[in-house]
């Protein structure tokens, strides 16, 4: 008989006032980088944001281009910035905030390219990043790292070794 795989993946489901003051902070700073987005096409502002280990905060927002694939997301394009500072500052906390452009905040998720760079970072760093989403009816969720977001995904063991 063939065996069943079943998978759980777990977040805190919580009201914006169950959060810590870091966690608070981390949380606004995405929330106001929606401000930021240039996405003139979408009209759909994103804006992600990362706490450091100084205690000091990074964030970006979404990118879009009038040629649509040259548009990246605001996860990505807050990765990517960030890995390419030396030295990299290790990221404590994630946040990410959406909205409309000139609406409420809504519940979203990552999209799945976000995720597999996002477990590539998490990896790349060698320790957990807690992550912040926004669930529905204004509850936040927090997932204990990334990698809880994204099962299966891609890992770079499967390449060949360079010879
Ligand atoms: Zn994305």
């Amino acid at each position: 008989m063939a065996q069943t795989l079943n998978l759980t993946i777990t977040a805190d489901v919580l009201t914006p006032a169950e959060l810590s003051a870091a966690e608070a902070r981390c949380w606004a700073a995405a929330q106001a980088a929606t401000d930021h987005a240039y996405a003139p096409y979408s009209h759909f502002h994103v804006g992600a944001a990362l706490l450091l280990d100084d205690g000091s905060l990074a964030w970006n927002t979404n990118q879009e281009n009038a040629a649509y694939p040259s548009g990246l997301c605001a996860e990505r394009t807050l990765l990517f910035g960030l890995n390419g500072q030396r030295p990299v500052r290790a990221v404590k906390l994630m946040a990410v905030a959406a909205r409309p452009q000139n609406g409420e905040f809504v519940a979203v998720t990552s999209c799945g390219a976000c995720r597999q760079v996002m477990i590539e970072f998490e990896n790349q760093q060698g320790a957990a990043i807690p992550l912040l989403l926004p669930g529905p009816d204004g509850t936040i969720w927090r997932f204990k790292r990334l990698a809880d977001l994204l099962p299966f995904q891609f890992m770079p063991d499967v390449l060949p070794p360079r010879s």
